[in-house]
C-alpha cells in the first residue's frame, strides 16, 4: 500500500496538523491502493500563510526567471511522464497506455503551450498613441486557491498551477481526494524544478474541509475551480463573503450535430469521443443530434461501435476503456440509465449492470440510447459515464435550438460537408468551444464555457490572463 500522508508547504514535505487517514480506492479492483491524509483548517492556514509570504518576492521575480523555472519543470515532467501515467491509472482508472499518453501527456502539452504564450506575452504596454503617458501593467492577482477534479487530473492541475506561476501568483493546490497521487507526484516535480519556497503549496482534503477553508480564506485573492456545477455554486457562495475572484470550469452536455452530408467517419468519431475516458469528460459529445434522413443508419452504426468498445481493467495494456472512478459515480450512472429506460428512450447498446465477465470494479457497459428527446433527464443531466443519447431532428434551426436548450455551454460539435452551414452554426452555438468535422482545437486555444459551464478560460495566453489584474497607470515617465 502506498503511504503518502504529508503535504507540501513552504518548499518542504510536512506532516499534517489535523490529518485524518483517507484510503484511495483502485476503481479496477475496488481495493484500497493508497492512504493519504485529509487536512483541515490549520493545514489550509499554514499553506495560505506560506503562499502569502512568498508572494511579494515571486511577483517581483523577472518573468524570464519564472519562465526558466517552468522550462526546468517541463524537463522533469517529460522525464517522469510514465510515473505520472501510472499514478493516474491506478487511482482514477484510465487504462495504463491511455493514462501515460493522453492523461499524463496533457500536462506537458499545456506546460509547453504556456511557455510559448508567456514568451510573447506583454505584461507592460502603452495604452495607445492617443495617451502617450499611460501604461497598462498586467499584474498577478496574489494568492490563489486551485481546486481540481479527478477526471483529467493532470490536465487541470497544469492548466492552473503553471499559468498562475507564470503570472507571478503564489498558490495552494487542493486536488481531488479521489485522485491525490498524481498531484503529490506533481509537487515532487515542482520541488525538483526548484521553485522558491511558498510559491507552490499542496494540501490534501475534501471539499467541505480544506476546500471550504481555502475558498472562504481572507488571505486568498482568487479561486480557480474545475469540477461539478454543484460545487461551483457552493464555492461561489462561500467566496462571495470575501469578494474574491472566482473562475469556474464546470460541467457540460455537448451537442454533436450530424447532418445527412456528414463524412463517413462522423458517427464513429462521435461515439468513440463519448466513450473515451469512460465518458468522464466535461466536453463529451453526449447528445448526438441526427438529421432524420440518416437517423436509422446512424443508430445502427452507433450501437455497433458501442458494442465493439472493449471494457477492461486499467492495469491492462491496450485501447479499451476502464472503469468509472468510484462506487458513487457507478451508482449515479446506473440510476440515470434506469431513468432513460423509464422515460421511454430505447437502449440499442449496453444498458444496466456490469459488462459480461467483469464482476468486480466500477465497470459500466458502453450504452447508446436512441429515440431520446431533449427534455428527457438523460439529455439534460451530465451523466459522466459511457452513455450516449441520440436525438433526431429535421431542420438546421431545430437542431441549433435543441443544442442550445441546456443550462450548459462548454463544447458543441457539428458534422457537415457544407462549410457555410458549419460556420453559421458555429457562430450560433451558445458554448465556449466549437469543433467542426473532428478538428480538435489548436495548441494554446482557450478552454472554457458559457452559462453554467463556467466563466474562466484556461490554456495559452487566455489561461495566463486569467491570473492577472489589469493596472492602469497615468503620467508615466519614459526613463
Ligand atoms: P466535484 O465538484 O465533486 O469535485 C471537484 C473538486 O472540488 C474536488 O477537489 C473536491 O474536493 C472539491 N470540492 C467539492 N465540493 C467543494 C466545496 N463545497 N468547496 C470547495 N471544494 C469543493 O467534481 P468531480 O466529481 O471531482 O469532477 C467531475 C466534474 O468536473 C464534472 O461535472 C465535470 O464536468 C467537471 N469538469 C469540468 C471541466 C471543465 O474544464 N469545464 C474539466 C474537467 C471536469
Amino acid at each position: 500500500m502506498i503511504e503518502k500522508r504529508q503535504f507540501y508547504i513552504n518548499g518542504a514535505w510536512v506532516d499534517p496538523i489535523e490529518g485524518a487517514d483517507h484510503h484511495v480506492i483502485d476503481p479496477s479492483t475496488e481495493e484500497p491502493c493508497a492512504v493519504i491524509s485529509m487536512g483541515g483548517q490549520a493545514d489550509a492556514d499554514a499553506a495560505v500563510a506560506a503562499a502569502k509570504a512568498a508572494f511579494p518576492a515571486w511577483m517581483n521575480t523577472p518573468v524570464e526567471e519564472r519562465i526558466a523555472l517552468v522550462e526546468k519543470f517541463l524537463e522533469v515532467y517529460q522525464r517522469r511522464n510514465d510515473e505520472m501515467g501510472e499514478a493516474i491509472s491506478l487511482e482514477m482508472g484510465a487504462p495504463i497506455d491511455m493514462a501515460k499518453a493522453s492523461q499524463a501527456g496533457a500536462g506537458s502539452y499545456h506546460a509547453a503551450n504556456f511557455l510559448r504564450a508567456a514568451k510573447k506575452f506583454d505584461f507592460f504596454k502603452p495604452l495607445g498613441d492617443h495617451a502617450p503617458n499611460d501604461r497598462i501593467a498586467m499584474e498577478p492577482i496574489g494568492v490563489c486557491a486551485l481546486i481540481t477534479p479527478w477526471n483529467w487530473p493532470m490536465n487541470q492541475v497544469v492548466l492552473k498551477v503553471i499559468a498562475a506561476a507564470i503570472a507571478g501568483c503564489t498558490m495552494v493546490l487542493k486536488p481531488s481526494e479521489e485522485s491525490p497521487l498524481n498531484a503529490l507526484l506533481f509537487a515532487e516535480f515542482m520541488d525538483e524544478a526548484g521553485f522558491p519556497a511558498g510559491v507552490f503549496n499542496l494540501v490534501n482534503g475534501d471539499g467541505m474541509g480544506v476546500g471550504a477553508a481555502l475558498t472562504g480564506h481572507k488571505d486568498v485573492d482568487m479561486v480557480s475551480f474545475t469540477g461539478s456545477t454543484r460545487a461551483g455554486i457552493a464555492i461561489s457562495q462561500n467566496a462571495a463573503l470575501t469578494l474574491k475572484r472566482v473562475h469556474l470550469e464546470l460541467g457540460g452536455k455537448g451537442a454533436n450535430l450530424l447532418f445527412a452530408d456528414a463524412d463517413d467517419k462522423a458517427v464513429k468519431r462521435g461515439v468513440r469521443h463519448m466513450m473515451e475516458n469512460s465518458g468522464q469528460s466535461c466536453n463529451a459529445p453526449s447528445r448526438m443530434m441526427v438529421q432524420r434522413e440518416i437517423y436509422d443508419r446512424v443508430v445502427d452504426e452507433a450501437a455497433e461501435i458501442a458494442n465493439s468498445t472493449k471494457v477492461a481493467s486499467a492495469h491492462e495494456s491496450g485501447r479499451h476503456i476502464g472503469p468509472v472512478v468510484n462506487e458513487a459515480q457507478w451508482n449515479k450512472i446506473q440510476g440515470l440509465i434506469q431513468k432513460g429506460i423509464d422515460e421511454g428512450a430505447r437502449v440499442v447498446a449496453g444498458g444496466l449492470g456490469r459488462p459480461e465477465g467483469l464482476n468486480k470494479g466500477f465497470f459500466v457497459r458502453p450504452t447508446v440510447f436512441a429515440d431520446v428527446n431533449n427534455d428527457m433527464t438523460i439529455a439534460r443531466e451530465e451523466i459522466f459515464g459511457p452513455v450516449l443519447s441520440i436525438i433526431p431532428f429535421d431542420t438546421e434551426e431545430e437542431a441549433v435550438e435543441m443544442a442550445n436548450d441546456t443550462v450548459y455551454g462548454l463544447t458543441n460539435y457539428v458534422q457537415t460537408q457544407d462549410g457555410g452551414r458549419a460556420n453559421r452554426i458555429a457562430r450560433q452555438f451558445r458554448s465556449g468551444m466549437v469543433e467542426i468535422n473532428g478538428n480538435s482545437r489548436g495548441a494554446g486555444a482557450p478552454f472554457g464555457g458559457m452559462k453554467q459551464s463556467g466563466n474562466g478560460r484556461e490554456g495559452g495566453t487566455w489561461g495566463i490572463e486569467d491570473f492577472l489584474e489589469v493596472k492602469s497607470i497615468a503620467g508615466w515617465t519614459e526613463e
